[in-house]
């Protein structure tokens, strides 16, 4: 594998765009070198795939770089400081996105998913960085077969529960049937099983039909005077076949949508137009034909879609929709961005200020207080990052009935704030912010001070560990308190919020009480 493989997916790539992926690919070939995958594959083939897959997407050649990257800093001595002298500060942003997001974890409650769905976004804070996860996971997910067995079926639960509605959630629609798919039969076997089984006999020969209702419409299309456009057809995705049985009592003969036919035209009004056609060739069924081009669905989805049946007597869900319309059903957001990188793409490299609030150490100016407002001013306002629109805010949102707090939540997600905190989670999922470099007893004393106050020992992600543990990240922590036991002056050496250190000082005077 190469870097040209990559180059030849870019529409119109320019000389510096294929620079960089050279370079970018470079690099990751040198600092991977001898790294294997579990398929005793060189790592670098991970690393390419994931660059095709973003550059199939659209996107453009730093998020590319990114991708080809994403595992250096993370896996290889390369650091941040090489990355940004390399690649700009751009690239390295999104590699470290990327890094920080790894160690967003999936535990298997669902009150812990809406809130790691929550710190996923949160996290990432420009959606490249999420494209690029997802990029990276959809790769993983074909390769899983290689996993041992005992992380298999975590992966893929973790595909389901995070990274599909992200994916859903961001209108990209082609990866999100992927990763179902390839989770399905790890996370349910038996109904995999099932739902093949299914399948097979009721659709077994599908593409033959498919393939013979095509032509009769495309004759009609073309009589009529459209020439320009396309069709295609394709199987429903088991995963998403096995819900909609669920909510069908199994009964394959009643889901219609099982055969689809797409039909892409020039414009709008051919859209409408061929929908007549195809009703006076073919007989809908009744309360089937819905209008998401007036109505889009809420990620943004378009198209018209009906339920016909042909007199070979096949049930066929049609999709009629634009060219851009059907871009955006396959890539969603990433379809807008990839637009937004080209325009930016000719920009000089921004100010390295931007960084101060990430990478303290190395931007940070020589500590004048006005100096560092300033940084973190224009450290905001940073125009072309693709922040989180205000809809993915739904995401986390499933179950959350207080939407004013989702909204502040997202608006925090938009600037650097998140790169200040952490987000560690009770053994139940509820999510308890703290300053970095928090402890154990800064979290008890964020839950109840009747918690902190009678700390018996902790576990971390399961593991007893001391008090004054650094928390990370995605940390599940667990407090276990004695009615005996109490705060120590040593406690004041660690902890990092006030509220810890105010309840400490007050129980060791009541300690001190006659
Ligand atoms: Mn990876």
């Amino acid at each position: 594998m190469t870097a040209h493989d990559i180059i030849v997916l870019f529409d119109k790539p320019s000389d510096a765009d294929k620079a960089l992926v050279e370079k970018a690919f470079a690099l990751a070939e040198k600092a991977h070198a001898g790294h294997k995958r579990y398929s005793g594959e060189p790592y670098l083939n991970h690393l390419t795939a994931v660059g095709m897959k973003l550059a199939e997407m659209g996107m453009g050649a730093r998020t590319v770089a990114a991708g080809l990257l994403h595992d250096v800093i993370e896996d290889t001595d390369i650091t941040a400081e090489m990355v940004q002298e390399e690649f700009g500060e751009e690239v390295l942003f999104l590699v470290e996105g990327v890094t920080k997001l790894s160690s967003v974890r999936y535990y298997g409650s669902d009150r812990h998913n809406e809130s790691l769905r929550k710190l996923f976004i949160a996290t990432s804070q420009d959606i490249r960085v999420l494209i690029i996860k997802l990029a990276d996971r959809l790769h993983n997910m074909q390769t899983l077969a290689h996993v041992p067995a005992e992380k298999q079926l975590r992966i893929a639960r973790e595909t389901l529960e995070i990274y599909v509605p992200v994916a859903h959630r961001l209108g990209m629609g082609r990866i999100r049937k992927e990763l179902e798919d390839l989770a399905f039969p790890y996370v349910y076997p038996e109904e995999y099983d099932r739902v093949t089984a299914l399948l097979q006999a009721k659709a077994g020969k599908s593409n033959e039909l498919l393939e013979r209702e095509r032509k009769v419409l495309q004759k009609r299309l073309a009589e009529i005077g459209l020439l320009d456009f396309k069709t295609s057809y394709r199987v429903k995705g088991l995963y998403s076949l096995f819900h909609k049985l669920k909510r069908k009592e199994w009964d394959i003969g009643i889901v219609y949508d099982l055969l689809a036919m797409r039909v892409v035209v020039p414009t709008v009004e051919d859209c409408y137009r061929s929908l007549g056609i195809i009703h006076k060739l073919w007989r809908p069924l009744p309360g089937r034909v819905k209008d998401y081009i007036a109505f889009p669905k809420p990620n943004g989805y378009q198209s018209l879609h009906t339920t016909v049946t042909t007199p070979n007597g096949v049930i066929l869900e049609i999709q009629i929709r634009t060219e851009r319309m059907h871009h955006e059903s396959e890539f969603g957001v990433a379809s807008h961005i990839s637009y937004k990188e080209q325009v930016i793409a000719g920009k000089p490299v921004e100010n390295p200020s931007r960084f101060a609030t990430l990478i303290p150490s190395l931007f940070r100016p020589f500590n004048k207080e006005k100096a560092a407002t300033d940084d973190i001013k224009k450290s905001r306002d940073f125009s072309h990052r693709d922040k989180i629109p205000r809809w993915i805010a739904q995401i986390g949102q499933t179950h959350t009935k207080d939407k004013s707090t989702t909204a502040e939540f997202v608006e925090d997600a938009q600037t650097d704030f998140f790169s200040n905190r952490i987000f560690v989670f009770t053994p139940v999922g509820d999510v308890v912010d703290l300053p970095v470099g928090a402890t154990p007893v800064d979290f008890a004393y964020a839950i109840h001070s009747e918690v902190g106050d009678h700390i018996f020992g902790v576990k971390v992600n399961k593991k007893l560990v001391q008090l004054d543990t650094e928390l990370k990240n995605g940390d599940i922590v667990e407090i276990d308190t004695r009615k005996s036991s109490q705060p120590t002056a040593k406690w004041l050496t660690f902890v990092k919020t006030s509220l810890a250190r105010r309840r400490i000082k007050s129980a060791l005077e009541a300690q001190q009480l006659p």
